[in-house]
């Protein structure tokens, strides 16, 4: 008898959008076939954990059939594609970033039939047939009819030769933390609010390998511009450039980031010009970009409103302390079927609630013991782990069962040295992988070896600077240690308003030794 092999299922919204049908599809399976959980990722899209091998079809059916998929949301291809989780109606930057956030999911998306010839046995249900897959599928060959086994022009035979992650932006809104992506296009629109084109950022990506200095996170480039029209052709040409030249010898090495690396920006952006036939546009400046969370009751500028509510690390479960977040989510989807949209920060948002529904959805949201976003410790609130153990089989150590330990003791340090109302972002990972993007926070925990993580510091508030390897391996019993002359060092040099990432990174990391040193001393 074969063993129990469990699963970790990864479904593909473009943008972080769930339909109702769909959101209550997935709590359902979670209960039915995985471990009682959902979790939401920092790709926007929703994890299901502890399916078993043999209930992976009838699982990834049902999703199907409520007109979800997980076509692309793992392997070695385009991932989910994201976009500011925020549905204003009254700011076409916004919607145009959704849009074509769709728009490039349905241009990369693989054009085989076998995904449902796997796990639907080819089943020619009326409701499988016009899923926006098979749709998108049909329109591409033309003929009416799904091509099984059909060649993918944009992939050709061997698809990528690693993963390839991609987010649609609007100028200064960085809730997508932009520069971590293969490709980012910013939308670039007139003063009436009409698309002109997109700014191009490429080469960003955050995965690495402890102790292997070939290895490293990248913040993306500024490639260029690119007007509207050109827009796909753009995509593909970049596409087919990594698809081409990037490294199929070394996994290691094979992300679309050290084809940049290696041959610089001049290079890359000649072999895109040279696929897309004409010159890509000088960049277009953009103003400062900040990180919005969404959290909190918006206008969304048509009369009705968006509320976007804080899950702890990604997981949606009803706790035993009397936080029972699965279920309000549940019973707000149940009586008012409400859209959803996942948030990069792995937090979750409902939008088209009518004005007089809004006190309805808030009461049940505190009858669960669901906090407002100004209740949450600012610490938790932008704070972010990865699932680590015991679900993933890369991690070394822990991390998203240690986050509200160690969050609870980095809030008991800053209030024992006077600094009780401050806060920056910390991000921890199991393992250098960098899911929950600890290289871009102002302390991130990047798992090394059991309970030991490695320690970089001087990441931006806004997520748009590379923080620095501090420390190789720091044990979580000496965090507290470590960090009390880091944070004596910062409330006592700070410049006024200066944030502890931009802090660390201002002084320096030899400042920052020379005065752990001396403190530890006294
Ligand atoms: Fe797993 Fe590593 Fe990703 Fe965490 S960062 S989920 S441990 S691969």
């Amino acid at each position: 008898q074969e063993k129990d092999y469990q699963m970790m299922l990864r479904t593909r919204n473009p943008g972080g959008y769930l339909s109702p049908e769909l959101y209550l599809t997935l709590d359902r399976l979670s209960d039915e076939y995985g471990n009682g959980t959902l979790r939401a990722t920092t790709r926007q899209g929703i994890q299901l954990h502890g399916v078993l091998k043999q209930n992976l079809k009838a699982t990834i059916g049902a999703i199907v059939r409520n007109m979800g998929s997980t076509l692309g949301a793992c392997g070695d291809l385009n991932r989910n594609i994201m976009a500011p989780p925020a549905p204003y109606k009254n700011r076409p930057e916004y919607r145009l970033a959704q849009e074509y956030a769709n728009n490039i999911a349905d241009l990369l998306r693989p054009q085989t039939g076998a995904y449902y010839e796997i796990w639907l046995d080819g089943e020619k249900a009326v409701s499988v047939e016009e899923h926006p897959d098979v749709v998108a599928a049909r329109q591409r060959n033309g003929n009416g009819t799904v091509v099984h086994n059909s060649e993918e022009p944009i992939y050709g035979t061997y698809y990528m030769p690693r993963k390839f992650k991609c987010a649609v932006t609007v100028p200064g809104d960085n809730s997508v933390d932009a520069y971590t992506h293969d490709v980012t296009l910013v939308v670039i629109t007139d003063r009436s609010g009409q698309l002109k084109g997109f700014n191009v950022l490429a080469g960003g990506g955050l995965g690495r390998t402890h102790n292997k200095e070939e290895t490293f996170a990248r913040t993306a480039d500024e490639i260029g511009y690119v007007d509207k029209a050109d827009v796909y052709d753009l995509m593909k040409a970049i596409v087919a450039t990594q698809r081409d030249y990037g490294d199929r010898h070394d996994r290691r090495h094979a992300r679309m980031k050290y084809l940049i690396h290696d041959w610089g920006v001049d290079r890359f952006r000649q072999q895109v010009e040279t696929y897309l036939g004409k010159p890509l546009k000088p960049f277009k400046k953009l103003p400062k970009w900040t990180f919005y969370d969404y959290l909190g009751w918006h206008e969304q500028g048509d009369g009705n409103w968006f509320v976007g509510i804080s899950v702890e690390n990604g997981r949606i479960i009803d706790r035993r302390e009397g936080i029972q977040l699965k279920s309000a989510l549940r019973e707000i989807v149940q009586r008012f079927h409400l859209p959803m949209l996942i948030t990069p920060n792995q937090s979750v948002l409902f939008y088209e609630v009518k004005p007089e529904d809004k006190a309805e959805i808030q009461a049940i949201l505190t009858r669960h013991g669901i906090a407002k976003e100004t209740e949450i410790d600012p610490l938790v609130r932008y704070a972010m782990a990865c699932p680590a153990l015991p679900l993933c089989g890369l991690a070394v150590t822990e991390s998203e069962r240690i986050m509200p330990t160690v969050l609870g003791r980095l809030r008991a340090l800053l209030t024992k040295l006077g600094l009780e109302d401050e806060h920056f972002v910390v991000r921890m990972t199991g393992c250098p992988n960098g899911c929950a993007r600890p290289y871009m926070a102002e302390l991130g925990l990047v798992g090394s070896a059991p309970e030991s993580y490695q320690v970089w510091l001087g990441g931006s508030p806004n997520q748009t600077r590379l923080a620095r390897p501090y420390l190789e391996r720091l044990h979580d019993n000496d965090v507290d240690t470590t960090l009390e002359p880091l944070f004596v060092f910062f409330r006592d040099g700070r410049k006024k308003g200066e944030s502890f990432g931009d802090f660390c990174d201002r002084v320096g990391f030899q400042a920052l030794r020379q005065f752990s040193a001396t403190y530890n001393a006294d």
